[in-house]
């Protein structure tokens, strides 16, 4: 049995582009030590900020909370999570479950988000009424809910949990069709606008998407196992997949080439234009005049939606005693 290159103990994996085997422990470490170097080396957050997490109950999303919770100490910033229940039947139910048992046994405090309580529709519902594909219709809610509770949570920023093959086949595809606004927001870390959108950072930037399977694998972490019944897996995106690990497979290491060149390079790419703006009904980020959240649920529901999200969001941060909020300024 092959042993960990570190400590001598029996490896569990093996690290093709470092030439390395890891025990457990060391793996674990290993993944927690990519992520510190991460943030320090993109300056993602530091002493006494807040960072959010969207909590879905899948893999990514799980990985990014116990990593992040493992080296907040380290760096000195706190945690909350915020999950939304989409309502999609006995999915959203197994999902709410594993967001709640991972929130808890790491400590991290956690806001629950029904859509079917707080608008009045679960994301089917909305989907059906609006016209729209379900995923289309969940990613806009999903982007407007974190944001929403980011904003009023005052957090400094919105961690997502991207890992380096995400990053590389969004680069890949996006450079294919001539995105190159879109790559522009594909870099470590995003900026706030005042009141209105909080940055997003990506901790996971340089962790493969087999790393992050493992590492909640052998943290034990809860998570669901299960894909959302909506999941639309784009073809173009799964033969780009099959490319970059074809890639890897034959010089290990590119991934994490691909990633690190695109952060050095992100600056050069030009940004989305068009002024940023608030929504005339609930005062955040839109390229409209109203936001397409406070839109879709306006024509689907009857009623623009967006401030009551907020003011339930709020209502909840100050039961948990994230609202309002105290800064840790302690220093040392
Ligand atoms: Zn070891
Ligand atoms: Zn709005």
């Amino acid at each position: 049995m092959a042993k960990c290159s570190v400590c001598g103990g029996p490896a569990v994996a093996f690290i093709r582009y470092q030439k390395r085997y890891l025990c457990r422990d060391h793996y674990i470490q290993f993944v927690e030590d990519k992520v510190r170097r991460a943030i320090k080396r993109y300056k993602m957050a530091g002493k006494g900020d807040r960072i959010l997490v969207a909590l879905s109950g899948g893999k990514d999303s799980t990985t990014l909370l116990g990593a992040l919770s493992a080296v907040r100490d380290d760096i000195g910033f706190e945690l909350v999570a915020v999950h939304i229940d989409l309502g999609i039947f006995d999915y959203s139910v197994k999902s709410r479950e594993a967001a709640r048992r991972l929130a808890q046994s790491l400590d991290v405090p956690l806001i629950e988000v029904p859509l079917k309580e707080v608008i009045g529709a679960t994301i089917p519902e909305l989907a059906k009424k609006s016209r729209r594909p379900a995923c289309s219709v969940c990613g806009m809610i999903k982007r407007y809910v974190t944001n929403a509770a980011a904003v009023e949570l005052e957090a400094d920023a919105v961690a997502l949990g991207h890992n380096a093959d995400d990053l590389a086949v969004y680069n890949l595809k996006s450079f294919l069709t001539q995105d190159l606004e879109a790559i522009s927001k594909l870099g470590p870390r995003t900026d706030s606008v005042e009141e209105a959108a909080v940055g997003r950072i990506r901790p996971l930037y340089l962790v493969y998407e087999k790393e992050s399977f493992l590492y909640s694998f052998l943290r034990g972490l809860p998570f669901l196992h299960e894909e959302c019944p909506f999941v639309d897996n784009r073809q173009m995106e799964v033969r780009l997949k099959e490319v970059v690990n074809q890639l890897e497979e034959e010089r290990p290491g590119t991934k994490l080439q691909m990633v690190t060149k695109l952060a050095l390079r992100i600056k050069d790419y030009p940004k989305p234009r068009g002024e940023i703006r608030r929504c005339r009904v609930c005062g955040l980020i839109s390229s409209s005049e109203v936001c397409s959240f406070c839109r879709t649920t306006e024509r689907a529901l009857g009623k623009a939606m967006g401030p009551a999200v907020r003011e339930y969001i709020r209502r909840k941060g100050v039961e948990l005693g994230l609202i309002p909020r105290v800064k840790n300024t302690a220093t040392g």
